[in-house]
């Protein structure tokens, strides 16, 4: 399909595994919350012991709900959970649970939108089980002679969202990926800190000929924890598939490494079957029953989701695409900008400002958009007074600084400055002929046709005014004197 892959055809099928935002964990009361120290987050249950029994939390089924049903996928009314047996020292169970042959929701869809194009990217499942525990290699902290176990993890409700195998590109992958992390935030169901590990994604990837349907043998990348690494690590997995398949050689269906470092990605493991994980359906748990008032409470919940922004943005407002996907992606950005646009109505204004200026504003004092003493209503008359003329965009920046420390008025910070415009054309106009009357050498060379000596004009009085004039009132009054 692309010409950069000649003939081949790319297939990517990403599993992302996603934390929930509860209080407590999956199936014991230990808290759900980040960076505590080692092992103070467990109980009986996550540690494993004989007798103990599972109890599912309700707000992480409604969580995952939530999730299941902005993406539109079929919600099961009975789903099971079963064991999942490996070997590993983070799981003192020596098994996971997961849901595995029956999970809670399957279909669906994720909306997408890249290079100004919106598609839906089809998804296989989605199943609630718990995370695993933690291994702490860092010789800093062991002092090299040993491994840590820390369990504070285990047993952290999860959801691993698994998409069809249907996607092409490493862009359209990263892409997915940004949408999905943003419809989980949205929705209240996962901080989705990808670098707390809330918001881990692997790929799966696979190369076949060109016009052909069968799949090639795939590869599957894991625990990509940003973004660029998604993009990176498929990108390089392709060109690896298909130099290997033209080399005469063969791929083996196996689990790798992406090394960020050395630009590569390396073999972990072998290929792992269901089999090999003897499922069974978990007996201390009874089937999971999902009614239509739960479902119809949390269908309830769900915001306005991005994508249905970025259309509202682009259709009503007339943005331009790719502006209608910045502002649509985080929920709180998103619900700020729409108040500024409802307060000023200048919808183009607004999205230029909020896009530059308060994102930027937000990234330089690390606060978040809900602590901002600017609110919507301060940027719309900030707004009003720079699309009436009355303030330069870059004194209406500084007025916004100072807004931002003070939470005062536009108005009052305007005046208190005295960066009001000087759009009164008769003062604009004394000032325009002094300049031009201190100046007849340079007005004796624009008249013999250097015309770039006008813009030099409109400088000299921009500065006589010292930056308060509406450079486009300037203009107007010097093209009047000129007689052009
Ligand atoms: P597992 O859980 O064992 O990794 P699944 O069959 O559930 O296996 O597939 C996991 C992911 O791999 C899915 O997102 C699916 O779309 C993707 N996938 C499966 N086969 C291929 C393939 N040949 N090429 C690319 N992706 C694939
Ligand atoms: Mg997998």
């Amino acid at each position: 399909m692309s010409q950069r892959y000649e003939g081949w055809e790319p297939v990517i099928g990403l599993e992302v595994h996603c934390q929930l935002r509860t209080e407590s964990k999956l199936f014991s009361s230990a808290p759900n919350h980040f960076g505590a120290e080692p092992n103070h987050h467990t109980t009986e249950v996550d540690l494993g012991m004989p007798g103990v029994l599972p109890v599912i939390n309700g707000h992480a089924v409604e969580l995952a709900l939530r999730v299941a049903l902005a993406l539109g996928c079929k919600v099961h009314p009975v789903s099971i959970f079963a064991r999942k047996h490996y070997f590993y020292p983070d799981l003192p169970k020596g098994y996971q649970i997961s849901q595995y042959e029956e999970p809670y929701s399957t279909e669906g869809a994720v909306p997408v939108e890249l290079d100004g194009e919106e598609f839906l990217v089809p998804l296989t499942r989605i199943h609630m089980e718990e995370d695993a525990g933690k291994l702490v290699h860092d010789s800093a902290i062991t002092g090299g002679a040993a491994s840590y176990v820390d369990l504070n993890r285990a047993g952290v409700p999860l959801i691993e969202i698994v998409s069809e195998p249907a996607m092409h590109t490493p862009e359209v992958a990263a892409a997915y990926l940004r949408s999905l992390h943003s419809i989980v935030r949205y929705v209240g169901a996962s901080d989705a800190d990808m670098e707390k590990g809330n918001f881990r994604c692997d790929a799966n990837v696979s190369v076949r000929h060109a016009g052909t349907e069968t799949l090639g043998t795939r590869t599957e990348l894991k625990n990509l924890n940003s973004f660029r690494f998604v993009e990176k690590a498929i990108a390089y997995e392709i060109e690896r598939h298909i130099d290997v398949i033209e080399g005469g050689g063969e791929i083996v269906q196996e689990t790798r490494l992406w090394d960020d470092k050395t630009g590569q990605s390396r073999s972990m493991r072998g290929k792992e079957n269901a089999h090999d994980y003897r499922y069974f359906p978990e007996p201390d748990l009874i089937p999971l029953r999902l009614g239509e008032d739960l479902i119809v409470s949390q269908r309830d919940k769900l915001p306005a989701l991005p994508h249905e922004r970025r259309k509202c943005y682009r259709e009503e407002w007339g943005l331009a695409v790719q502006d209608a996907t910045t502002l649509a992606e985080d929920r709180g950005i998103a619900e700020y900008f729409e108040a500024t646009v409802v307060e000023s109505e200048l919808p183009k204004l607004a999205a230029n400002w909020v896009k530059q200026t308060v994102l930027r504003t937000l990234t330089d004092t690390g606060s978040s958009i809900e602590e901002l003493k600017a609110t919507p209503r301060h940027l719309a008359a900030l707004l009003k007074l720079v699309d009436g003329g009355q303030l330069t965009v870059a004194n209406g920046r500084d007025v916004f600084a100072e807004m931002v420390e003070t939470g005062e008025d536009a108005a009052t910070i305007m005046q208190a400055k005295g960066l009001e415009s000087v759009s009164d054309t008769g003062e604009l106009e004394t000032m325009a002929r002094e300049v031009l009357d201190a100046n007849a050498d340079q007005l004796e060379k624009f008249r013999a046709g250097e015309e770039k000596i006008f813009n030099w004009f409109v400088g000299q009085i921009m500065k006589k005014t010292r930056g308060k004039a509406n450079p486009a009132a300037v203009q107007q009054v010097l093209k009047k004197l000129l007689a052009i």
